[in-house]
């Protein structure tokens, strides 16, 4: 077990098309070995027909995988080393959890006795020592994914494979699930492709994430940097909430509402800007060389609970959201309707993405 047994997975110029439907549209992806690597975008964007290229029950049009040196397209889903984790589990229900654990081996020629063991050491990992002898309709659904997680890794594949394997549970069990597949990871070792459509879910657990959309490959990064500097108008869409607001650009120089934009280093090219509620704050009259300023008028104030959520009506007319943390003892934690006021966006946090706000991305 460990880092060692894992490999490295190379897409090249994979297409798909259904009819005149693009599932896969030209998808180049790296994963590198041992990462936990999360295919992230809506409903329809591919991601499943992706996972099915790799697990082998799906041949595209054209392309290249490669799981380490070997070409991988022709090869039956059996011989692949793969563990794949299903949508909806796939437990077969007339075997009972050990049988249903044990089944991969089975295939692969394991006698009886050989087969045990690895069944028991799956259930430990998994946490449901002693659930060999259950029936599967005996199970909720946290144990039942738990059993497809087990029969995914007992035969100690090289690469595991998950299509929304939390997205039955609710929300509390998902995000706790989320830590323990995170921990599992770390623990195995295996070269991970992880999929969801839920953008928090892929922030909390991967080490990369691919967006994608209508089969194509949208970017792929850290956590971090898809979160700050979204490639592109659909990812900073898609990825935390934004508004995106259209800045001119003079020879080389933005700026927005004829005020021009401290940015970043190296950041002066694109046509959007982009605000997150959070990344705003408000700001009092003194002169904060650091921050870009924009007046407005308060329009509609929503308490959350942790936080308020203050909707403002920029001066130029634009619609822009902050979000203000709601603190106990701070008397003054947001503004009124009405309410003509500042706000800052420190010149770190100031980037511009390529694009234009048409084409209804909001
Ligand atoms: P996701 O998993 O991201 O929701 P899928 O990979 O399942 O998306 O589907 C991508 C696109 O391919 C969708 O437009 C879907 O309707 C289409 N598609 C997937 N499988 C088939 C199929 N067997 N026949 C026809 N169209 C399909
Ligand atoms: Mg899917």
């Amino acid at each position: 077990m460990g880092q060692e047994k894992a490999l490295p997975i190379k897409i090249q110029g994979v297409t798909k098309t259904y009819g005149s439907v693009y599932a896969l549209n030209d998808v180049d992806l790296d994963i590198h070995s041992g990462e936990f690597l999360t295919l992230l975008g809506p409903s329809g964007s591919g991601k499943t027909t992706l996972l099915m290229v790799l697990a082998g029950f799906n041949r595209p049009d054209c392309g290249s995988v490669r799981f380490g040196e070997r070409e991988i397209i022709r090869m039956p889903p059996h011989k692949r080393d793969v563990g794949m984790v299903f949508q909806n589990y796939a437990l077969f229900p007339h075997m009972d959890v050990a049988a249903n654990i044990g089944f991969p081996l089975k295939l692969r020629g394991l006698a009886k006795e050989q087969i045990r063991p690895r069944v028991d050491e799956a259930l430990a990992t998994v946490q449901l020592e002693g659930y060999g002898a259950r029936g599967v309709d005996q199970l909720s659904g946290g144990q039942k994914q738990r059993v497809a997680l087990a029969r995914a890794i007992v035969f100690n594949p090289r690469i595991l494979l998950m299509d929304e394997p939390l997205s039955a549970l609710d929300k509390k069990l998902r995000e706790r699930m989320q830590i323990e597949l995170r921990h599992l990871h770390e623990k195995l070792g295996m070269t991970t492709v992880y999929v969801t459509h839920d953008q928090r879910e892929a922030l909390t657990m991967s080490d990369r994430i691919a967006v994608i959309n209508e089969g194509r490959l949208m970017q792929l990064d850290k956590p971090r940097a898809i979160y700050d500097q979204p490639a592109n108008a659909f990812v900073a869409n898609f990825i935390g909430e934004s508004t995106l607001l259209p800045v001119e650009q003079n020879g080389g120089v933005p700026s927005f509402g004829g005020v021009a934009l401290k940015l970043a280093q190296g950041n002066a090219d694109g046509e959007l800007l982009l605000l997150r509620p959070e990344r705003l704050i408000f700001l009092d009259d003194d002169d904060k060389a650091e921050f870009n300023r924009f007046t407005g008028v308060v329009r509609e104030v929503v308490y959350q609970g942790e936080s308020f959520l203050v909707y403002i009506t920029l001066a130029g007319g634009h619609e822009v959201a902050v979000r203000s943390v709601s603190q106990r003892h701070s008397i003054a934690a947001a503004p009124d309707v009405g309410d003509q006021v500042s706000l800052g966006l420190h010149r770190d946090e100031t980037v511009l993405i390529e694009g234009s706000t048409e084409g209804g991305m909001d």
